[in-house]
């Protein structure tokens, strides 16, 4: 049995991470402050012994017998991660280097879940590991986007300079059931909107695109990272190459909810990628195959089920 940290164990991603680990045997200790986690979704782990929990912010450094941590605290959202956008960029930073510190005291293995956003507004497309992306460093989005990125450099400099075990995967725009109905992400937001009959906003003229992949595929892909070969840190992007515009996500969500809301256009907020879609070969060739299977339209459907009984 291994001992597991996740940090931001209580939100969406991290609370699948946990089940997960938890189905495999594992003990897992959930590091959470709440920002914007939620008790709900790791509710049902509450009476496994294996599952401990600690209210803790990961800015501040923290003590824990362990053999492996994956490094998901972070708001994740844009209206979330701009809130309060200094205290976004300290966890990126504190988190992560803390974690580092840990990962290294314990010699334990260390998964930073880095982001499809350290590749900015791309210049290069589909994107791959290698292109260094195209980031404004002073923009309403850079306290994510430069945060995230500082975090992979302290991963490759604590792998370089003190010999950390350290992967990093770049996540590609993700969803599935346990979003928050305010989380304000596009998926969450249109499936919400839709249920509920209101209009579904459509930021710009809706031709930007995204590449979905849904929650099981990633979760898979982060497993697989976290055992692969000694040495091996990555960047691996993870996500599905399936790239729609917008305006078809609307469209889609409208028609799987047999909803009756209309579309309606907003402003586009500022410095909003015009194009997403991950380049998944280097995933292909490390992850044992590794592969997303779930379709947008299949994905979509279950997460729709999941809101129709919150909302
Ligand atoms: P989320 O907001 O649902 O989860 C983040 C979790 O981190 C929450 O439980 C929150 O309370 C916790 N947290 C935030 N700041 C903290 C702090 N200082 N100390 C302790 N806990 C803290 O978001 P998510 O979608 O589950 O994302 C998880 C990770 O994956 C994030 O690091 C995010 O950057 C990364 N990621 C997600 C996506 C995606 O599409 N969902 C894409 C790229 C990267
Ligand atoms: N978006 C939208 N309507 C919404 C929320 C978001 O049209 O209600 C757009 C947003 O402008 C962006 C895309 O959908 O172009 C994805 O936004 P999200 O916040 O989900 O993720 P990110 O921009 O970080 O990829």
């Amino acid at each position: 049995m291994k001992r597991i940290l996740v940090t931001g164990g209580a939100g969406f991603i991290g609370s699948h991470l946990c089940g997960r680990l938890l189905a495999e045997g594992n003990h897992v200790i959930c590091v959470d402050n709440f920002f914007t986690g939620s008790r709900d979704n790791i509710a049902q782990y509450a009476d496994n012994p294996e599952f401990e929990l600690v209210e803790h912010n990961v800015q501040i450094p923290y003590e824990a017998d362990v053999d492996e941590i994956y490094n998901l605290a972070c708001p994740a959202s844009p209206i979330h991660y701009q809130y309060d956008p200094i205290d976004t960029i300290r966890t990126c930073m504190l988190g992560t280097m803390n974690g580092l510190d840990l990962a290294m005291a314990k010699d334990a293995k260390f998964l930073q879940a880095s982001t499809s956003e350290v590749y900015g507004d791309p210049l290069v497309h589909p994107q791959y590991e290698e292109y260094w992306g195209n980031v404004n460093p002073v923009g309403i989005r850079s306290c994510y986007d430069e945060g995230k990125r500082c975090a992979e450099t302290m991963c490759m400099d604590y792998h370089r300079q003190r010999n950390v075990n350290v992967k990093i995967i770049r996540i590609f725009n993700t969803y599935g059931p346990r979003m928050l109905p305010n989380d304000g992400r596009v998926v969450s937001n249109m499936i919400v909107q839709a249920l509920k009959g209101e209009n579904l906003t459509v930021f710009g003229d809706g031709s930007q695109t995204r590449s979905f992949q849904y929650i099981d595929d990633l979760i898979e892909g982060m497993l697989r990272m976290m055992a692969t070969e000694d040495g091996f840190t990555g960047p691996v992007n993870i996500g599905n190459p399936s790239e729609f515009t917008i305006l078809e996500l609307a469209q889609l969500v409208l028609e799987i909810s047999e909803s009756k809301s209309k579309i309606i256009f907003k402003d586009l907020p500022a410095d909003d990628p015009k194009r997403r879609k991950p380049d998944i070969g280097l995933a292909r060739r490390k992850l044992c195959g590794w592969e997303p299977r779930v379709p947008l339209r299949e994905g979509l459907a279950h997460t729709i089920d999941f809101f129709r009984t919150i909302v």
